[in-house]
This record gives C-alpha cells, sequence and structure tokens, in this order.
C-alpha cells in the first residue's frame, strides 16, 4: 500500500472552442491560452492569428478597461485539446492511487453550456473522462491479474435540489450514510458490474437521459443537477492465505450543475430554488476545498455537511484523496462573467496544493482495509 501518496488539488483549465452562434454575434474572444500553464482572461490585446480569419480583433466594446488577469493553473488547455489529452492529464494519473487503495475525485466544473458533459462523458464518436477512465482501468488490472484479483463495479447518481437518486434505477430518493469502516455509503444504490467497456458507455447514456435537465435562458437543456459516476474497485493479494485483508477504494467522477448564478439566468419559482441549492452546493463544495487546505484547519471544522454534494464526498476530498478539478469555460464575451467566476473558483481551489505541501492532512478512514466477501456486501448496495 503505498503511503506516500500527498493531499493535492490538480486544478486543469479546458476552454472550449466558439460556437457558431458567438460566431454569428460577433462575441469577441475573452480569454487567451498564453501556454500550457497560463491563460489570459480578458486580454488587453489579441492576437487573432491563432483564431481563424473570422475573427475580428479583440477590442472591448463597452471601452471600458480590460481586465487582462493572468492566471495559472496546472495545466491550460486550448480550444483545440483533445479528449486523450484531457484524460491523460488528469484521471489517468490518480488511477494509481485508486489502484493502491486511495480514493479519488475528479469533477468537471463550470457555467452551463461550458463543455463539463463534453469532458466527462463526451459522444460515442469521442468518449470523455469517465469511460476512458473504466478502458484504462481495465488494462490496468489485466496488467496485473498475476498478483491481484479483483472486483470492480459502478454507480450512477444525481444530486438534484438536496436530493439523491440512482440514474441507474427507477427508485426514490435515497440515504447518505457514514459508516466508520466503509466511510459513506449511499443506501439501496444500484451496483453494476461492467461486463465491458461498452456496456459502460450505454449505461452512462442511460443513465444521462434519467438526468434532470430543465430549460433555462442559457440553455434548452441545461443539466440542473450534479452526475455522480462512481468507480468501485476491490482488490486483494494472491497471497491471500497469508493476508485476507481486502482493499476497496472508490473513484467518483462528477459533471457538476451548471455554475451560473441563479439570478443571473431570470430564474423564477422552482428553477430559482433549484438555483439556489445549486450555488449552494458549489459553494459548499468550494468552503470545504479551501477548509481542507486551510493548514489551521486540521484542528478546526470542515464544512462537509453544508450540502449532499459534500456529504457524499466526505470520504473522497482531502486527507490523502487525490483530486482533480476541470474548470470548464467558454472563451465567448456572452460568458464573460460565468467564465470570469469559473476561472476565480478554480483559482482558489488550486491553493490546497502549495499549503499542504509539507502539512499531509491524515484521514485514514477511506482507506478501507476491510475482510469482505463482495463489493456489494461491503458497500450495502443493491447489485444488478
Ligand atoms: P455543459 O455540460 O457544461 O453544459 P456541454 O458539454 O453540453 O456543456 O457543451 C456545450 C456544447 O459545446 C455541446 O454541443 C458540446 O458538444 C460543445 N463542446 C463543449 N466543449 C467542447 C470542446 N472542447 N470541443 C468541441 N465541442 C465542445
Ligand atoms: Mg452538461
Amino acid at each position: 500500500m503505498a503511503s506516500d501518496v500527498c493531499s493535492h488539488v490538480k486544478v486543469v483549465v479546458r476552454v472550449r472552442p466558439i460556437n457558431e452562434k458567438e460566431k454569428q454575434e460577433n462575441c469577441r474572444n475573452v480569454v487567451q491560452v498564453v501556454d500550457n500553464h497560463m491563460l489570459i482572461f480578458d486580454p488587453k490585446e489579441l492576437d487573432t492569428s491563432c483564431f481563424g480569419s473570422q475573427r475580428v480583433r479583440n477590442r472591448n466594446v463597452n471601452k471600458k478597461a480590460n481586465k487582462d488577469l493572468k492566471f495559472v493553473f496546472d495545466h491550460v488547455f486550448g480550444e483545440n485539446s483533445t479528449q486523450v489529452e484531457i484524460f491523460e492529464s488528469t484521471t489517468k494519473g490518480i488511477l494509481d492511487g485508486l489502484m493502491n487503495g486511495y480514493n479519488c475525485t475528479v469533477f468537471a466544473y463550470g457555467a452551463t453550456g461550458a463543455g463539463k458533459t463534453h469532458t466527462m462523458l463526451g459522444s460515442p464518436n469521442d468518449p470523455g473522462v469517465m469511460y476512458r477512465t473504466m478502458t484504462e482501468l481495465f488494462s490496468r488490472m489485466d496488467e496485473a491479474k498475476e498478483e491481484k484479483e479483483f472486483a470492480v463495479a459502478f454507480s450512477y447518481l444525481e444530486v438534484y435540489n438536496e436530493q439523491i437518486r440512482d440514474l441507474l434505477a427507477n427508485a426514490g430518493p435515497l440515504a447518505v450514510r457514514e459508516d466508520s469502516s466503509k466511510g459513506v455509503v449511499v443506501q439501496g444504490l444500484t451496483l453494476h458490474q461492467p461486463k465491458s467497456a461498452e456496456h459502460i458507455l450505454e449505461a452512462l447514456d442511460s443513465g444521462n437521459r434519467n438526468r434532470t435537465q430543465h430549460p433555462t435562458e442559457m440553455n434548452a437543456t441545461s443539466s440542473r443537477s450534479h452526475a455522480v459516476f462512481q468507480i468501485y474497485l476491490r482488490q486483494q493479494d494472491k497471497t491471500a492465505s497469508l493476508n485476507p485483508n481486502a482493499c476497496v477504494a472508490k473513484m467518483s467522477l462528477i459533471d457538476l450543475a451548471g455554475s451560473e448564478r441563479a439570478s443571473a439566468t431570470n430564474a423564477k419559482g422552482a428553477r430559482l430554488r433549484e438555483g439556489a441549492n445549486i450555488n449552494r452546493s458549489l459553494l459548499a463544495l468550494g468552503n470545504v476545498i479551501n477548509a481542507l487546505a486551510d493548514p489551521k484547519s486540521k484542528k478546526t471544522h470542515i464544512p462537509y455537511r453544508d450540502s449532499k454534494l459534500t456529504r457524499l464526498l466526505k470520504d473522497s476530498l482531502g486527507g490523502n484523496c487525490r483530486t482533480v478539478m476541470i474548470a470548464n469555460v467558454s472563451p465567448s464575451s456572452k460568458s464573460y462573467d460565468d467564465t470570469h467566476n469559473a476561472l476565480k473558483y478554480a483559482n482558489r481551489a488550486k491553493e490546497i496544493k502549495s499549503s499542504l505541501k509539507s502539512n499531509v492532512v491524515s484521514l485514514n478512514s477511506h482507506i478501507g482495509h476491510i475482510i469482505c466477501r463482495s463489493l456489494t456486501e461491503y458497500l450495502n448496495c443493491r447489485p444488478t
């Protein structure tokens, strides 16, 4: 079991291409990718040569001074980045953690239309991080099959209006409980044993059709829930007679609900309540990440209980977990505030790394050294 995994939030930003509608509306480009680590938000002057002949020189039409803010991240991906590149610099690295018994989390943050679902789910022709992670996991299990016995399963749920729903089964809201040895357990959630990588794609696709979506002013099919895909890996040394302990770890891959402010979407009634819940849980997630980053907070309170999402992720953030945040942003002036807010959120999240460098928080409860016969027995989930 590796013991040297340091607490670390890797923060990457992915800028999506400008779309046809934005081109037609002559939106200006407000994000300039400088290199693999730096971007400028609302640059003073933009070299248009890399944006094609249709784009006009970057001018601030309101004649206000441009913000010209430089942001540095673990990685910045421009509009031409591929799904493979994103996968390789995000989940691929933290799969080692999962294989070593540590919980891991990857989440896509950003406003509606910024590219979260494209990044996490993708399309059958160009699958995203969720599918590629599973495929890579299969190949790693295959490589290690002489030494270890593996069982793998997945679940897919959504958190909508502070309620948890199984996206792969028809059931009412599910309760989360905490177990001192097993960590966080969602009672009654169905657990699926993947038969093949294609099976996962089908399950994700059908789960996504069950996802709560409502039209907002920003998007006709805006995802109003946080979609949480979880992969559970149980492994046991083949010399089990000497060491019968099996280890269970999970990886959570999360397509968060749109981060746009509820008030900015002209929402009313149920939509406003929905938006307020989304904003609250994203704020709670940010607060947990920042509390974990604060060396003093080791002794103080980490506000996991402030939202369902953070309660669900209590054993999957901080501590020795590995976390990757993918902030998705649009380059268009139409999304000026959303992009600025997403970059600020991502910028705060990344500060965890430096403050925890020499101060690794030790929360061992997420490492499941448990003797158990099966994953379902361990997780109290319903097998399908
Ligand atoms: P979100 O889930 O954040 O609301 P989507 O992933 O649905 O946003 O993206 C909105 C639209 O932009 C979709 O049509 C999607 O295919 C397209 N898109 C997003 N990111 C990219 C990208 N990196 N490259 C090409 N198209 C993208
Ligand atoms: Mg989406």
